[in-house]
């Protein structure tokens, strides 16, 4: 394994397999409006735009190289976890549906669904015919503890799958694994690209929003691989244990040797803030809600109230207090959600006021 130079990265990344599925390049634009009120230049890249749906996100990305791993491993469906409105599950389902798999997803109702007025994912998912599973959240369970029980159910499924001859693929909640993060590397030198094209030589600081952390193990493996110097910052949509950083930095490293490279990423690389989530996993805060409501009304775009709004309000909060100094160069990573907007009330909050 050798340290490589960016041409050499591009080369290596381009020979993982990658099953087509969205639209890339996404768009990276300049907000005008708001770069003017908050005395920064803000850029957003749009992987909520990745298609190919009218729903896009980050998990699209991810998805083109998971997909792509299941179909060379020769499996027929493909396994995966998240909450009844998990992104991840959705874009799962609509991946699959491009790829010729089947999917199957274990989801735990957080915020239990109506099964008379589905909405938001789990709606789509139904609409999509994946294999759907709900597990409830029962009182007092912790995350952890919530998938856990996902994990014990879908054991037993994958169990009788395979006792009939079909070969599954398991994809781990947000797609968080090397191969999958390994997308988000080479996000980041098509983002480099894009900037330098737009006149930014490389940004002072790239802003998103944290789930299962695959996205940011991506990014960082991808900020080395291109040598630029921006400031990763990282805003959780729900509560994360002390080993967060550190696994991270892992999932970073082991998708570098993927393409055969050294480790670049420790866990000291990692910049991660939960101090933006509120009560929790879905569920929307003050900030997180103007948030919304901010970027709708200035610039026409619309975010989602589980991920990227608690992100836009840790942004937003970071550049009032000077943390990033006017004047600075930012990008924010889009992630997507905004199927989000029309999932059960007590997740989508006060939006509309
Ligand atoms: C999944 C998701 C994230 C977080 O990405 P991870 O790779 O899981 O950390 C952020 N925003 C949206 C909209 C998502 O669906």
């Amino acid at each position: 394994m050798a340290k490589v130079d960016l041409n050499d990265a591009r080369q290596r990344l381009a020979q993982i397999p990658r099953e087509q599925i969205g639209f890339f390049p996404t768009p990276l634009h300049r907000l005008d409006n708001l770069s003017k009120d908050l005395g920064i230049s803000l850029y957003l890249k749009r992987d909520d735009l990745s298609g190919p749906s009218t729903f896009g996100g980050n998990k699209v990305r991810k998805l083109e190289y998971l997909l792509a791993d299941a179909k060379r491993l020769g499996a027929e469906y493909v396994i995966t976890y998240g909450a009844t409105q998990s992104n991840h599950a959705m874009l799962t389902a609509i991946a699959s549906s491009r790829a010729g798999l089947r999917p199957v997803l274990f989801l735990t109702a957080v915020v239990p669904p109506d099964p008379k007025d589905l909405r938001g994912n789990l709606l789509l998912d139904h609409v999509l015919g994946a294999e759907i599973h709900i597990l409830p959240m029962q009182p007092g369970m912790s995350m952890a503890d919530a998938s856990a029980a996902r994990y014990e159910s879908a054991k037993l499924r994958i169990m009788e799958l395979e006792s009939l001859g079909h070969r599954c693929y398991k994809i781990p909640g947000g797609g968080a694994s090397p191969v999958g993060c390994l997308a988000f590397a080479s996000g980041y030198l098509e983002m480099m690209e894009q900037a330098q094209r737009e006149g930014v030589d490389d940004f002072d600081y790239i802003v998103h929003a944290s789930g299962s952390g695959g996205t940011l193990a991506g990014l960082t493996a991808g900020r080395a691989l291109s040598g630029s110097r921006a400031a990763i910052l990282s805003f959780a949509s729900g509560f994360k244990g002390a080993d967060y950083a550190s696994n991270v930095a892992d999932m970073a490293n082991k998708a570098l040797s993927l393409i055969d490279c050294t480790p670049l990423v420790a866990p000291e690389d990692i910049k991660f803030d939960m101090g933006y989530v509120g009560q929790g996993y879905e569920c929307p805060t003050d900030a997180s809600t103007d948030a919304v409501r901010l970027f709708a009304r200035r610039e026409g775009v619309l975010f989602d109230p589980v991920y990227t709004s608690k992100a836009l309000a840790g942004m937003l909060e970071y550049i009032d207090l000077g943390t990033i100094p006017k004047g600075s160069k930012v990008l924010f990573w889009h992630t997507g959600g905004v199927t989000a907007l029309f999932a059960e009330a007590a997740i989508v909050g006060d939006v509309h006021r």
